[in-house]
């Protein structure tokens, strides 16, 4: 139980952190520059940007009470203890090998931790929250440093989407005005595609990610046309010959999935290509990324599907099923703005990074 525990944090934590994965240069200075558990239970850490961190969590053994850590490039100069408080019995900051910092928060023994829904989520290219537990009763914040200190760099930021939150997921970029991308949302008009929990609409949630993918890749210097861009019923065949005539680079399908008799335990992502090895990859770079903001949810991988929309169009062509609104865990998340943000984030990830390598 305790190693099914572990792992399985380990991959949701190792999730959020691997995001980050710009290099950073071997430097001997500890990347952590501030941390600070506040008085709700959240601990915010502040590092230096673009730094790969590592958490892990712990059941307690008889040495030590249960224990949550995160691992930081740079090597720590003064190694140190501090005493916590309320369910927090100490804080201790050392270094398990050359040239590392750790952190590393141990509970007192009656703590109740749910490790499992913990997220560790960046906020920024340098700060980063993870909430630990709901405090008991009052709990006084612990911390060295700022943490909310970061170098203010607003003026360049175009993005239409608040920089806290995707900042930290930085899409390659690609030749300017060169590509030309076909995004189809699926379903619309009088066929709402699937219906899942809470009478949530898959023509809904798709046409809200297209929008977003399109922004996204426009600004990326990529043209990019949607199918349709309102609740209208739009036959198959003019999606595929829209995408033929104007000779589209990519064409890329976006669908929510059901499961036959709307069974709440089966989530998941996929993505089918017809033929060829363009439109293969193609599907397996935005599967990579679509899971990577979906944790948890299964990986029901890249195939080979007979769809009329990725069978008929001439160019690489892809259909994505981005969770099962008939999902609890995929429904959950797809009613939510914010995933819908991430999955639009990621799919364009995953087409940057495929035009970026082919064409
Ligand atoms: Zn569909």
């Amino acid at each position: 139980m305790k190693k099914f525990l572990d792992n399985k944090l380990f991959r949701y934590l190792s999730f959020f952190l691997l995001l980050n994965s710009a290099i950073h240069p071997v430097k001997s200075s500890s990347a952590l520059a501030a941390w600070e558990i506040k008085s709700n239970g959240v601990l915010e850490l502040r590092t230096k940007s673009n730094t790969n961190l590592k958490a892990y969590f712990q059941k307690a053994n008889q040495l030590y009470g249960d224990r949550f850590w995160v691992d930081f490039p740079g090597e720590l100069k003064n190694p140190r203890k501090i005493i916590g408080n309320g369910q927090i019995k100490e804080i201790r900051l050392g270094k398990p090998n050359k040239g590392k910092t750790r952190l590393v928060i141990e509970f007192k023994e009656d703590t109740y931790l749910k490790p499992l829904t913990w997220r560790l989520v960046g906020l920024d290219e340098n700060r980063w929250k993870i909430k630990l537990f709901t405090p008991q009763y009052s709990f006084k914040k612990i911390g060295e440093g700022l943490v909310v200190k970061r170098i203010e760099n607003i003026k360049n930021q175009k993005s239409i989407y608040k920089k806290s939150d995707y900042h930290y997921l930085k899409l390659p970029d690609v030749k300017q005005n060169k590509f030309s991308v076909v995004i189809d949302p699926g379903h619309g008009g009088p066929d709402p595609g699937a219906i899942g929990i809470g009478g949530i609409r898959e023509t809904d949630v798709v046409l809200e990610i297209s929008k977003i993918l399109k922004n996204l890749l426009s600004e990326k210097g990529i043209k990019v046309r949607l199918t349709r861009k309102n609740e209208v019923d739009l036959d198959l065949p003019p999606r595929v010959s829209f995408a033929n005539n104007i000779d589209a680079d990519i064409f890329v399908s976006i669908h929510a999935n059901a499961s036959r008799g709307k069974r709440r335990d089966i989530n998941g992502l996929e993505t089918f290509y017809y033929r060829g090895w363009r439109g293969r990859l193609l599907a397996k770079n935005i599967q990579k990324q679509i899971l990577r903001v979906s944790p948890g949810s299964p990986d029901r991988g890249v195939k080979q599907g007979r769809f009329y929309v990725i069978k008929n169009t001439r160019m690489p062509a892809v259909l994505v099923e981005i969770g099962f609104l008939t999902g609890r865990l995929d429904a959950r998340r797809l009613e939510k703005t914010t995933h819908r943000k991430r999955l639009a984030y990621a799919i364009a990830k995953g087409i940057l990074e495929y035009l970026y390598k082919v064409v």
